[in-house]
């Protein structure tokens, strides 16, 4: 017997079970985006696979061992994105975009060759957040009010959220320096990884995962401490909005994210329900990347945002229940299966918000209820020879006690356009597509 082919490993099938709280995460944030004004941007899964060296950094634990990287026919090196900030400044330099500021922002899957445990993926998706053109701390201070106002929105708590500044590229030098004449001076207790980044990426040694080289770097010199005055005042300022919000928020000095074109402004937001990947949030200001990148010299700021973290979050508070249908048409008989289909089209013309599943493949009542029953809706729909003689359509309620009841076409939609917005209360918040 041939063995089935499973997915590859780290990549996951989302199943209708489970797709009702990422409905949820996806119409909230397009929402909320759309509120403040950003523009949502769609950008090919794949790129070059230069632009993700250039931008991310050649010394970066993406570029050396995360890409999905392979030779277009053609010979061309080609990368499934690990994220979306390049794709993003890619796009707009190409079409002109940066003649003003823009606001965007994009979801969907990245790809990173990982080790897969819980809240990390091969396959994972992002909702990420782009601001370009916009230099000062009020807009890094909106993204990161944005994104609290989301967790609220999703009913999310209990976030910490982490700040710190990295300064400006010389003061980021200077820094560097100093840094890593401390971490050589531990160069022996220093993870293998580490040790290597000693020479080419010392900052990112402040982000390593090893224990033993986090007792090293927490005793650290700071950056702050190498920050100018223009570095400073932004960071105050957002420190100082923050506080104006009422948004609690912790500095830590050791905060420098993964990615290398970030300055000024870090962040994450962090969860302890998560266990060890606990960022569900994360992004910082980037003012060389698009310069880098054969741009005009733009300002920029963003964060992303990890959907697998947050839909599990969700998960535990308990939100997993997909809204069911309203209702569920049984027809027995050759004569009712034959005009099933038809009678519903007449109904969702009349109550374009119903949600209505309509029996397919004959069978007897009982076997039809059954998977009306099933199905969760609300109320079962019924056809048979008799309400087809008396031009009149059957409805019992399903969920609750009820007899079935004769109600003509009309009054059929009537019905239903009055009863299946009850139970819509305060879980669905009266979307417009609900
Ligand atoms: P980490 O330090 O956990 O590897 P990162 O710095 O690589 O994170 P970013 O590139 O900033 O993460 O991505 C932003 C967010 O996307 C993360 O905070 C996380 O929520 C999510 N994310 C990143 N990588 C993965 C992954 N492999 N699987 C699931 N979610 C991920
Ligand atoms: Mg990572």
């Amino acid at each position: 017997m041939s063995k089935y082919i499973q997915a590859i490993r780290g990549m996951h099938d989302i199943l209708p079970e489970r797709i009702a709280i990422w409905h949820r995460i996806e119409e909230r944030a397009r929402d909320l985006l759309a509120a403040y004004g950003y523009a949502e941007i769609r950008t090919p899964l794949v790129e070059v696979t230069d632009l993700f060296k250039r931008s991310i950094g050649e010394v970066t634990d993406i570029v050396e061992k995360e890409m999905y990287s392979f030779a277009d026919r053609n010979g061309d090196s080609l990368s499934l994105r690990p994220e979306g900030t390049a794709s993003c400044v890619r796009a707009a330099i190409e079409h002109g975009l940066l003649v003003q500021p823009q606001r965007l922002w994009y979801q969907g899957p990245m790809f990173r060759y990982e080790r897969p445990q819980r809240g990390r993926y091969r396959q994972f998706h992002q909702i990420g957040v782009e601001a370009f053109g916009l230099a000062g701390p009020d807009i890094d201070l909106e993204l990161i009010l944005l994104t609290a106002r989301l967790w609220r929105v999703l009913g999310l708590g209990g976030f910490r959220l982490e700040l710190n500044t990295l300064g400006d590229p010389d003061e980021r030098l200077a820094y560097r320096g100093q840094l890593a004449a401390y971490l050589g001076r531990h160069v022996e207790r220093l993870d293998a990884d580490s040790a290597k980044r000693l020479v080419t990426n010392p900052l990112r040694i402040l982000d390593s995962k090893h224990p033993q080289t986090q007792q090293i770097v927490a005793d650290a010199p700071s950056v702050m401490e190498h920050l100018g005055p223009e570095s400073r005042t932004h960071f105050e300022r957002i420190c100082h909005g923050l506080d104006e919000a009422g948004i609690g928020y912790r500095v830590n000095p050791r905060l420098v994210r993964g990615l290398d074109y970030y300055n000024r402004t870090v962040f994450e937001w962090i969860t302890e329900d998560l266990g060890a990947q606990g960022t569900v949030c994360a992004g910082g200001r980037y003012d060389r990347l698009i310069e880098q990148l054969g741009g005009r010299p733009t300002p920029a700021v963003g964060f992303a945002l990890g959907m697998e973290r947050l839909v599990e979050l969700l998960e535990l508070a308990g939100h997993a229940a997909a809204r069911p249908v309203d209702a569920y048409l049984v027809a027995v008989g050759e004569r009712a299966q034959q005009s099933a289909t038809l009678l519903s089209e007449r109904l969702r013309d009349a109550v374009p918000e119903l949600r209505l599943i309509t029996h397919c493949g004959g069978g007897s009542f009982k076997s039809q209820f059954k998977r009306a029953d099933k199905s969760g809706a609300r109320y079962a729909l019924v056809l048979g020879e008799v309400e087809l003689d008396r031009d009149v359509i059957g409805v019992k309620p399903l969920r609750e006690e009820g007899e079935q009841r004769e109600l003509g076409l009309d009054e059929l939609a009537a019905f239903l356009s009055r009863n299946i917005g009850d139970q819509r209360g305060p879980t669905h918040h009266h979307q417009a597509d609900s």
